[in-house]
C-alpha cells in the first residue's frame, strides 16, 4: 500500500459522505413506504394500490440512482430543463421514467413530448393542443393527469373543479394524450380540515367523471398528497403520492409549482 495522499483522503471522505447519503435515502424510502402501508391499512386499502412517486427535483442524478437501486424507476420532476439534463445523464439506466408534475409552458411541450413518460399537470387546452402536435411528430403517446385546483383561492394552476368534466370531454380531440386521472396540490395549511376538504373535493370530481366522463378515458389515478399530507390523501383515495423532502431531505432552494 502506498501512503495516503491528500487526494486519497479527500476521495475516501467523499465516498463515506456518499454512502451516508445513500443509506439515509434508502432508510427514508422504507419509512415512507411503511407509513403508506399503515395509512392504507387504516383506510381498508391494499398498500399496492398506492404508488410512491419520489420527487427528485433539485436533487442530483446520484440520488435518483440510489432510489433506483432501492426499486424505484419513476421519478417526479417539475422543471423541464432540469429533468431533461438528469434524463440524459442517466440515459444508460434503461428503465427510468420521468414524470412531469409541475406547471408547463407551451414552449416546453416539445421537450416533454420527447422524454417524459407522464405529465400530471394538464390544465389548458392550448397546452394540450401543443403537446398533442409535438407527440404526433414524435410518434408517441403520453399519459396525462388533469390538474384540478382543489383549494379554490390558493393555487394559480389547475382547473376549477366544475370545469374538469367539460375539459376532459374537450381532450378527446387529442389522440396522443391518454387521460388517466386527476392531480392536485392541497392547500398548504396546518388546519387538517382545510386540507381534507381539498381531497374530498377531488374524490367528488373523480366520481363525477367516472359517472359522466368520456369513453376511452380513465379517471382511476388520483395523484395527491406530498410529504406533509400524504396519509390524509391516502385516506381519501390517492393512488399516487408525490414525495420529495421526506425521502431526499430538505431542498436547498424551494421548488414547488
Ligand atoms: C415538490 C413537489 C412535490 C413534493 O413535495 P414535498 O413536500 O417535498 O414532498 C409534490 N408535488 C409537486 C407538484 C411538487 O412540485
Amino acid at each position: 500500500m502506498h501512503p495516503a495522499t491528500g487526494e486519497d483522503q479527500r476521495l475516501a471522505a467523499e465516498q463515506l459522505w456518499l454512502a451516508r447519503d445513500m443509506t439515509q435515502i434508502a432508510a427514508n424510502l422504507a419509512t415512507v413506504r411503511a407509513r403508506i402501508a399503515a395509512a392504507c391499512q387504516r383506510a381498508g386499502r391494499d398498500p399496492e394500490s398506492v404508488e410512491l412517486l419520489p420527487v427528485s427535483k433539485t436533487r442530483p442524478a446520484s440520488d435518483v440512482l440510489t432510489a433506483h437501486a432501492a426499486g424505484y424507476r419513476r421519478f417526479g420532476e417539475n422543471k423541464v430543463q432540469e429533468a431533461e439534463a438528469k434524463a440524459s445523464e442517466l440515459a444508460h439506466v434503461a428503465d427510468l421514467e420521468w414524470v412531469m408534475i409541475g406547471h408547463l409552458q407551451s414552449n416546453k411541450a416539445k421537450q416533454v413530448a420527447r422524454f417524459a413518460s407522464e405529465f400530471q399537470a394538464l390544465d389548458s387546452l392550448a397546452l394540450a393542443a401543443e403537446l398533442d402536435r409535438r407527440l404526433q411528430a414524435e410518434g408517441r403517446q403520453l399519459d396525462v393527469l388533469i390538474q384540478v385546483n382543489s383549494s379554490a383561492e390558493d393555487s394559480k394552476f389547475g382547473l376549477p373543479p366544475e370545469e374538469t368534466l367539460p375539459f376532459a370531454a374537450a381532450l378527446t380531440s387529442f389522440d396522443a394524450l391518454r387521460v388517466r386521472g386527476l392531480m392536485t396540490l392541497a392547500l398548504p395549511s396546518p388546519v387538517e380540515d382545510q386540507v381534507r376538504a381539498c381531497f374530498v373535493r377531488m374524490q367528488q370530481v373523480q366520481a363525477l367523471l367516472r359517472d359522466q366522463g368520456v369513453e376511452g378515458q380513465s379517471y382511476d389515478e388520483l395523484s395527491m398528497g406530498m410529504s406533509g399530507d400524504f396519509e390524509l390523501a391516502i385516506q381519501h383515495g390517492a393512488t399516487v403520492v408525490r414525495i420529495g423532502t421526506a425521502i431526499f431531505g430538505q431542498r436547498s432552494y424551494p421548488a414547488v409549482g
